[in-house]
């Protein structure tokens, strides 16, 4: 317990203090930046401590998973962060503060036509394929503005911003780039002044790259293993 609770302390404030420096050099500060931290592969006791620490946001990559830790871990805010099956919407509708990964029409009618029944409205982001790897999920960035039109439609639906994740690379000017070209979709989509779309999130960056994408105008996290430390099973 005392262990763990210094080694979450420790990369608490490592994360922090990075967050901090990256948003004052795109001249922002600390507290424009939104921290996720994921927990796949994270015990709930860890993810209490974590709250306890101060990480007000967690993300998590599967919908069984989130639907256990929000039930163990109260007072948290959920994000769904990786691919959403359109059979799952049911399950975590009314767990989640955000989703993360709009991808394709069929999935916002389904969130669209259940946040309905449930008189609440959902929030989302929509994932966009920046590096057009055939292995990423998300649409093309040509296709943004006709699938905004399309969502703006929803009135369930709320859209708050766009999320990308980027090549694994070590090569950071590499992450910049697809950074940069997010962000000039994003201001370019803000500027469309599209109905019932809200362009105030801007989800990328993980572990290796959280820094980068500050640097070039994300003002949502994703950070697993930077706090965590690495549980990830490959
Ligand atoms: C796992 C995951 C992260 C966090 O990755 P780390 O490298 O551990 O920080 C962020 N976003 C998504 C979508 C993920 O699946």
């Amino acid at each position: 317990m005392g262990l763990l609770n210094n080694f979450l302390k420790d990369k608490i404030e490592e994360v922090r203090f990075k967050i901090d420096r990256a948003a004052k050099r795109s001249g922002r500060r600390f507290e424009d930046i939104r921290l996720i931290g994921v927990t796949k592969n994270v015990d709930s006791k860890t993810v209490i401590e974590a709250l306890k620490l101060g990480i007000t946001d967690f993300g998590e990559n599967r919908v069984q998973e989130l639907i256990k830790k929000a039930e163990e871990v109260p007072g948290a805010n959920w994000h769904l962060i990786g691919r959403l099956q359109t059979n799952k919407v049911k399950y975590i509708l009314e767990k989640v503060c955000l989703i993360h990964s709009i991808d394709r029409l069929e999935l916002a009618e389904e969130i669209n036509r259940l946040a309905k029944k449930l008189d609440i409205t959902t929030n989302v982001l929509v994932q966009v394929n920046i590096s057009g790897e055939k292995t990423k999920a998300g649409i093309m960035p040509e296709s943004c503005e006709d699938f905004l039109l399309a969502l703006s439609k929803h009135e369930n639906i709320k859209v708050r911003g766009l999320m990308t994740i980027a090549p694994l690379t070590d090569n950071k000017e590499e992450s910049r780039q697809i950074f940069a070209r997010l962000y000039k979709l994003f201001i370019d989509m803000t500027r469309k002044k599209i109905h019932n779309i809200n362009m105030e999130y801007l989800s990328a960056g993980m572990t290796n790259d959280f820094d980068v994408a500050i640097e070039e105008g994300a003002n949502m996290v994703r950070i697993g293993t930077g706090l965590f430390g690495s549980r990830y099973i490959v």
